[in-house]
């Protein structure tokens, strides 16, 4: 109750707002909140995902243009074209972000100005939307009968659709979406490896921001009951993504900090500046970017986690999640053949990191991967997970090549993987970590997720993390940021997270490094256990006590080819083995 204290006083006071506050307030906070519909967006897109756009003013656009003209010349239904207006959007968003989000780096926001700059010369130049003067005569909306004809009364509208909206996302990005669409930050290889479509992912953002921007483009044509060119320019795609960056880019209530802080700045300023400075000028944009300067170098985050340290402390200690199992691939019997890798060559321009090299592994048992620093096995593991595919060879996992097959297809067909340099996501929980190991093992998508169908599905998900964590005895740091703990320690969040997607065969990538005796003790114990219910284990590892305890066999690797292979007591004794490992014995 404490906690939601805040959201009801914030909900009331937006409830008793246009009853008690001036014409010029109220339209202000129309404004308010029909910028941080599309703020939200920008939150999802930029702050939560990672892609930057300066194009959303253009969606907006051809929302509010849609309506405009087909209310105007055909006289369709307003609430009709609000869903014309965005499968017109839906339609331009998919075209434009199948082309333009495979650009990596500086080439999408790039593209985002070309297209927003397109966009808004049609808006001006096609002669049916009535060029630089716009469309006029637009029509009221009305609600069930009631007819929103003052600001006043649109003010309803427009904040219940911001709330809708934050609570959509909300939900979104609390769910096994939002934890794929969380990893498209950072995490792109990571979260292939265990099965989540990141191309789609980012497709997926890219439209529910067009969407959003688009609502907002309708909501604003029946407010002003007029469009032209002028907003959905590329200077309001910018100041759009400032709202978002100031308010807090990451965050759902950051798009209405930042809408609101902009639009009353704006203002204030607007209003102000000339009569303090004696003449007239926009001075308020000057004034205005040097506060953007300002917030960026003082708060990278944006101004709401700020504000948030003042919210009360969220309530005690968090539940573990509980529910019944999720079903299990049927389990291999202890010698078939998982993998099987023929000459495998990788190379890397003129550097040959992998030579011909061949090894198999078989359920029920582990099989360790050793040699010296450089000698390319960090390479073969991403070669056999398709991480980074190899350049000629053969490999197959559970007799079907993996040749056509990315990293998540592998994923599907059961094999998971850690990472030597851990790749986790550091302010997500441990719990969350581990549940995109689980990825695969649920199916609900955005919709479900938004709509808070995917409950009984998700508390599945994360009860079998919560289990996996458990069971590699980390259970008191389930709810703490992964980043916080040891590193070592996160090596076994990586081992759960992998467990997590029920694994045939697991590939584990100095598992060892950084634990302290007892718990390199403990891994062993948990790698003995797995092997023995019938997975099978590739295991690259530098103690070669933690090995030679635990491996079935072994191929020892320099210079990216294999130089020995077999039981630990026979490759210990290989006289090449031991000078490649102690340069030479007599
Ligand atoms: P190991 O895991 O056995 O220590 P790696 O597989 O990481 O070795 O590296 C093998 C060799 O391949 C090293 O010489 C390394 O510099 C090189 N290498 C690894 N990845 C790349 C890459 N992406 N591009 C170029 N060279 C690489
Ligand atoms: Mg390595």
């Amino acid at each position: 109750m404490m906690r939601r204290l805040p959201l009801i006083l914030f909900i009331a006071a937006l409830a008793v707002g246009p009853q008690l506050l001036p014409e010029f307030t109220v339209t202000l906070l129309n404004y308010i909140g029909l910028y941080a519909v599309v703020a939200l967006g920008l939150v999802l897109l930029t702050g939560v995902g990672g892609l930057t756009s300066f194009g959303q003013a253009a969606f907006v656009g051809l929302g509010a243009y849609t309506t405009a003209w087909l209310t105007t010349v055909h006289g369709v239904s307003p609430w009709l074209t609000l869903f014309i207006g965005l499968a017109l959007t839906a339609a331009v968003a998919l075209t434009l972000g199948f082309i333009t989000l495979r650009m990596g780096g500086h080439y999408l926001p790039l593209g985002t100005i070309a297209w927003g700059i397109s966009l808004y010369f049609l808006f001006g130049n096609v002669e049916f939307l009535g060029g630089h003067t716009g469309i006029t005569g637009i029509p009221t909306i009305s609600l069930l009968g009631w007819e929103l004809k003052s600001g006043r009364e649109f003010y309803y509208l427009i904040w219940l659709t911001v709330l809708l909206a934050m609570l959509a996302l909300h939900n979104l990005l609390d769910s096994r979406q939002g934890r794929a669409i969380r990893a498209l930050k950072g995490g792109v290889i990571m979260a292939e490896a265990m099965g989540v479509n990141t191309a789609r992912a980012k497709i997926v953002i890219f439209l529910i921001a067009a969407l959003l921007a688009s609502i907002s483009g309708w909501l604003y044509a029946h407010l002003q009951r007029f469009v032209n060119p002028t907003p959905f320019g590329i200077n309001q795609g910018i100041e759009y993504l400032f709202m978002a960056v100031m308010g807090g880019i990451g965050h759902v209530w950051g798009a209405v900090l930042g809408a609101g802080l902009v639009t009353v700045l704006k203002q204030w300023l607007q209003d102000w500046l000339p009569t303090l400075l004696g003449q007239s000028g926009n001075f308020e944009i000057i004034v205005f970017g040097m506060i953007m300067i300002l917030v960026l170098q003082r708060a990278r985050d944006g101004l709401w986690p700020m504000l948030a340290r003042w919210a009360p402390a969220t309530t005690g200690p968090r539940r573990v999640p509980q529910a019944d199992a999720l079903p299990r691939r049927p389990a291999q019997t202890a010698g078939t053949l998982l993998l099987d890798a023929h000459d495998v060559t990788k190379r890397f321009g003129g550097l040959v990191a992998n030579n011909k090299l061949s090894l198999t592994v078989q359920a029920g048992e582990v099989m360790a991967l050793i040699g010296p620093n450089g000698a390319g096995k960090s390479t073969m593991f991403n070669c056999i997970s398709a991480v980074d595919p190899a350049t000629e060879g053969e490999i197959a996992f559970l007799s079907a090549s993996t040749a056509d097959a990315a990293s998540r297809d592998l994923a599907g067909r059961g094999m998971s993987r850690t990472f030597q340099h851990v790749r986790l996501l550091g302010q997500m929980t441990v719990l969350e970590n581990v549940a995109i190991g689980a990825h695969l093992r649920g199916n609900k998508g955005v919709v479900s997720a938004a709509l808070r169908l995917d409950r009984a599905e998700e508390v599945r998900l994360l009860a079998e993390a919560a289990r996996q964590i458990e069971r590699v005895g980390l259970a008191e740091h389930m709810f703490d940021a992964a980043g916080s703990l040891a590193l070592g320690q996160q090596r076994i969040v990586e081992i759960a997270r992998a467990l997590a997607s029920d694994p045939a065969l697991m590939l584990l990538d100095e598992p060892a490094a950084g634990l302290r005796y007892r718990e390199k003790q403990a891994l062993a114990d948990l790698l003995r256990k797995l092997r023995d219910e019938g997975m099978g284990i590739l295991l690259v590892e530098h103690d070669m006590d933690f090995v030679m305890g635990l491996a079935d066999r072994i191929v020892v690797m320099e210079f990216g080819e294999k130089i020995a292979e077999g039981k630990p007591e026979e490759v210990q004794s290989n006289p090449r083995v031991l000078e490649a490992y102690l340069g030479g014995v007599e």
